[in-house]
């Protein structure tokens, strides 16, 4: 396979947020300061000389990438200034925008104006959808009292004109599974090209089918325990991000798999599982954005100093997306059923669009990326071991 050469690779680069990347002498200081480098991947130094070489095709297919947590460690150590960590992060966004297929990511990574619209549109499109097919009830204003359960809550699946709550309940449910299943199958689509670029483009390995079936347990692994994170050293950013990433997993299979049991009209007490797992989810995604959100204002750790304009996009929608989901739980539990339902058309006019540019198309993405990267990994050591091992001794 040619090897693509682009001179204005570093430059076009810039756009997706590298900056001071001129500064680099390869000194190597990053790479012996980073903890997580291992014999067959060695970064960030080794990706910053392909980037500056202009490498792309390399860059691509290089799987090292995600190998590095962001910790910040080695831009500590950088005696030029030349921010390793944020050329990684930056690299990785190129990256993500190489696997997608649609080009949609590289407009959202690079152009701040095409994520925006994406999102005010989709969000209005929401609303108007419930404007038109779910407009309230008349009578949440006229006679309040009727959407009012024996427990003082807000009956939610009621609240809508001309609809049984029932039918209301399904609609959205049915609604999640279409925004699950556009935003989930883009996403899969992505990370078949990734395993395309990585892997399957290069025509000398062969991956039997049985390694594919054997490394699985390690994909599963380090997507829910991000072994790796901790080796960093912050370890209290590794149990953060932990209780951050099951507490989006949790309200995710909640709100698109078991909607039918978790938006019920009956309010349940603090202890039910719907209760614990819903503010499980809440304290999860505020404990991890809340000291994130603080450090990318004071700058004050390596990794915070640099925030792209996604970074922001995505801690501002994650919380919008929570603080509407607190209010409608307020407003319910108080019996406000008006309050109630204007939240909730705002939660998911936030939410939706949330959900179909961050999964498929940005910041969110990395969440499957990372572990199916080490999946890959994993697949290339399967094969170069066998190799290694079938190797017959010349001197035997
Ligand atoms: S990024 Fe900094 S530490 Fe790393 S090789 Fe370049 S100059 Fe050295
Ligand atoms: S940010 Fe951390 S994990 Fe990434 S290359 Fe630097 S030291 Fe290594």
């Amino acid at each position: 396979m040619a090897t693509r050469v682009d001179p204005n690779f570093m430059q076009s680069l810039e756009k997706f947020g590298v900056k001071d990347w001129k500064g680099c002498f390869h000194c190597g200081n990053c790479t012996a300061s980073c903890p997580l480098i291992e014999e067959e991947y060695l970064f960030p130094r080794k990706v910053i000389r392909q980037a500056q070489m202009g490498l792309k095709d390399k860059l691509e297919s290089n799987i090292d990438l995600w190998m590095c947590y962001f910790c910040g460690d080695c831009t500590k150590s950088c005696p030029r200034e030349a921010n390793p960590c944020e050329i990684m992060r930056s690299i990785r966004r190129y990256q993500m925008s190489a696997y997608d297929w649609t080009g949609l990511s590289k407009k959202f990574f690079t152009l701040q104006k095409w994520e925006l619209s994406f999102f005010f549109g989709i969000g209005i499109l929401i609303l108007i959808l419930f404007a038109i097919f779910l407009p309230p009830s008349p009578e949440l204003w006229a006679n309040p009292t009727r959407f009012i359960n024996e427990q003082g809550g807000v009956m939610i699946n009621n609240m809508v004109d001309g609809f049984s709550g029932e039918k209301f309940l399904y609609i959205i449910h049915y609604g999640d599974w279409i925004m699950a299943f556009v935003a989930g199958g883009l996403l899969i689509t992505n990370i078949l090209r990734m395993f395309y670029l990585s892997i399957w483009r290069d025509k000398s390995i062969h991956i039997p089918f049985h390694a594919y079936l054997t490394q699985l347990w390690k994909l599963i692994y380090h997507f829910a325990t991000q072994p790796k994170l901790r080796k960093c050293d912050d370890k209290l950013y590794w149990l953060g991000h932990l209780v951050f990433m099951t507490g989006y997993t949790i309200m995710f299979v909640l709100i698109v798999g078991l909607l039918p049991r978790f938006q019920i009209e009956e309010v349940v007490p603090w202890y039910n599982w719907q209760r614990i797992l819903g503010y499980y989810a809440t304290i999860g995604i505020f404990v991890f954005l809340v000291p994130v959100v603080i450090g990318r204002f004071r700058k004050n750790k390596c990794k915070l100093k640099y925030s792209h304009f996604t970074d922001w996009h995505f801690i501002i929608v994650l919380g919008l997306t929570t603080i509407s989901g607190i209010l409608v739980h307020i407003f319910r539990l108080v019996g406000m059923p008006v309050a109630t339902y204007f939240s909730y058309v705002i939660h998911l006019a936030i939410l939706v669009p949330m959900i179909m540019i961050e999964v498929p198309f940005s910041k969110w993405s990395h969440l499957a990326y990372r572990p199916f990267a080490i999946y890959i990994a994993a697949l290339k050591k399967a094969v170069v071991k066998k190799k290694q091992t079938e190797q017959v001794p010349v001197f035997a």
